[in-house]
Parts: C-alpha cells; structure tokens; sequence
C-alpha cells in the first residue's frame, strides 16, 4: 500500500455497498449472506462439482470446461456494484472485487499458480476509447498482482463491433459473435500447455466466453475455464 492509497483511504474510506461499515465495498460478512453461489454446470444449470460441464453435457458445441460463478446478478447490491464499476469509472471496487474472485478460482481448481492463464474478455478498441477502460482486464491485472499468476491481455482481440448480447435470443447471440475475435497465432505457441482463464463481468448463456474457447481449442488449448463476477 502507497502514501496516496492510504490517504485516500483517510479522506474517502470504501464502504460496504450493502451494510455500509468501511473498508471494503463489500465485507466479508456480506460477501457470505449474498455473494454464495452453488456450484452449478453452465450448460444445464444443475449442480456440479467445481463449476464442471457434467459429462454428459460435453456436446461438440461446448468448448469450455467450467464457468466459475462469484454471486448472483438478481441481487441490486451487486447490479449496483456492477455498473458503478463499469460504466462511472470505479475501477477501485473492480480492484476490491479481484481479491473475492482470486479467492473463489482456487476454492474450485486444481491446478498451481504456474500452470494458468488469466486473459480478459477483450473489448473493441473504439468501445474501450470510449469508456477509457476494459473492466476484465483490471480484474486480471489486479489478480495477476496479487497471487503471481501469468496474464495476457494481446492474445485475444475484438475484431470488430457488435450489438450488446442482452436483449437477443441465443441464436442471435452465436451470430452476432461471428468472427468477432482473432487470436496472435505466434504467441498462443508459448501457452498452449496452461489452462486458460478468461475473466468477464457478468455471464448470462456464456455464448461470449464459448466463442473465444471455440477459437482458443482450435490453436490447441486444452482446458479453459470461465470467470465471472455474477451471473443470472
Ligand atoms: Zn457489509
Ligand atoms: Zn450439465
């Protein structure tokens, strides 16, 4: 912690969105009562263990191998949390929130620190201009800082704009993603053997962190996991 971290602290403590006692944005005690979510397969939606697709959800439209889930997005304190991080700058509660989602990753892996891979959902480079900031990569930045984990923020790229996936059906998702991400051929080589990471903020159908897993496992990637802050 530097001088000016701990003056900000003095002159505008964080405080717990939901209960309001400082420090955090938010405390452990709250982070308990709504942040728990069960450990549920992100195809069928039934309970797994450790986030894992069940076997028998493995059908060859599924690239990825768990979606690991930090709370629930029905909850306004989280909606909240949320949305001042991503759309009003606060990139200080994303830096809060890595150290919850860094805790969660090891609560539901196997593997070391040695053997993964954090990488952000991209975002497009107009939209990231726009907004000054991709919200996935300061949680993986953040969380690479904290535990030593290897982050890569050029691997994967957005190619190109799309419409925002919320209001389309699943069928309209898969097409709006359509070659909408590129992967650097050369470096991919050096990692093929790690178990990927990708880090976002909220997961719905996952149609987003399955479409780059799709075109990670096509340059060789073994494992890939999803991260996510919330989910409905
Ligand atoms: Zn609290
Ligand atoms: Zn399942």
């Amino acid at each position: 912690m530097n001088f000016f971290t701990i003056l900000k602290d003095i002159l505008a403590p964080k405080k717990c969105y939901s209960c309001k006692k400082e420090w955090h944005f938010l405390c452990r005690k709250c982070l308990d009562k709504i942040w728990y979510f069960h450990s549920i397969c992100p195809v069928c939606k039934e309970l797994t263990h450790d986030f894992e697709v069940h076997f028998y959800c493995k059908k060859e439209t599924v690239f990825l191998d768990k979606v690991i889930i930090l709370s629930h997005y029905q909850n306004k304190t989280i909606q909240k949390l949320i949305k001042d991080a991503k759309f009003y700058g606060r990139k200080d509660i994303l830096e809060d929130i890595s150290l919850y989602l860094w805790e969660k990753l090891f609560d539901h892996i196997e593997e070391n620190t040695q053997d993964i891979i954090l990488i952000p959902t991209p975002m497009y480079f107009w939209k990231k201009l726009k907004r000054w900031y991709n919200q996935s990569e300061i949680l993986v930045k953040n969380m690479s800082k904290i535990c030593q984990i290897d982050y890569n923020n050029s691997l994967v790229k957005k190619t190109r704009n799309t419409k925002a996936q919320s209001h389309l059906s699943k069928i309209e998702r898969m097409e709006n993603l359509q070659k909408a991400f590129s992967i650097d051929e050369k470096l991919i080589k050096k990692f093929t053997h790690k178990t990927f990471i990708i880090v976002d903020d909220v997961v719905s159908t996952g149609t987003t962190l399955n479409e780059i897993s799709k075109l990670l496992k096509k340059y060789g990637v073994k494992k890939i996991y999803g991260l996510c802050i919330a989910s409905d």
